[in-house]
């Protein structure tokens, strides 16, 4: 079973790998944050996770996902790496920086990381232009 999960695991394109990590890396330098790895996985239960070594995981068949509903995902684990839990300060963050994400997100399970580590502050994080 887990051979025929890895097949389809597999047979992502690597071209809509690459571009899924450039919007990582993207979003990562907007949010000031600096992920180590970032890594597509056969995730059964959520959309990604991410851990305390700054090792992001993504669910392979967010590939095939629509683009505001997989920025809504890097957006919700790269804020992890600086905002551990689903507080105010991480609603807050997320709202900055993905505005819609209650109806990107709205029918959809997220799955979350398992990052215990303290908030780290905010610093060089560029919010969303203001007029
Ligand atoms: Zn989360």
């Amino acid at each position: 079973m887990s051979r025929g999960v890895e097949a389809r695991a597999a047979a992502a394109p690597p071209a809509a790998r690459r571009r899924f990590r450039t919007r990582v890396r993207h979003w990562a330098d907007r949010l000031a944050v600096k992920p180590l790895t970032i890594e597509f996985r056969t995730l059964r239960s959520k959309w990604a996770s991410c851990s305390d070594y700054r090792r992001l995981a993504f669910a392979e068949i967010l590939l095939s996902e629509p683009r505001e509903f997989q920025d809504f995902v890097i957006v919700h684990e790269l804020l992890h790496l600086r905002v551990p839990n689903h507080g105010p300060l991480f609603r807050t963050l997320l709202s900055v920086y993905q505005p819609e994400w209650r109806i990107v997100s709205a029918n959809r399970v997220t799955g979350h990381c398992s990052r215990r580590g303290p908030t780290v502050p905010p610093r060089g994080t560029r919010p969303a232009s203001r007029s």
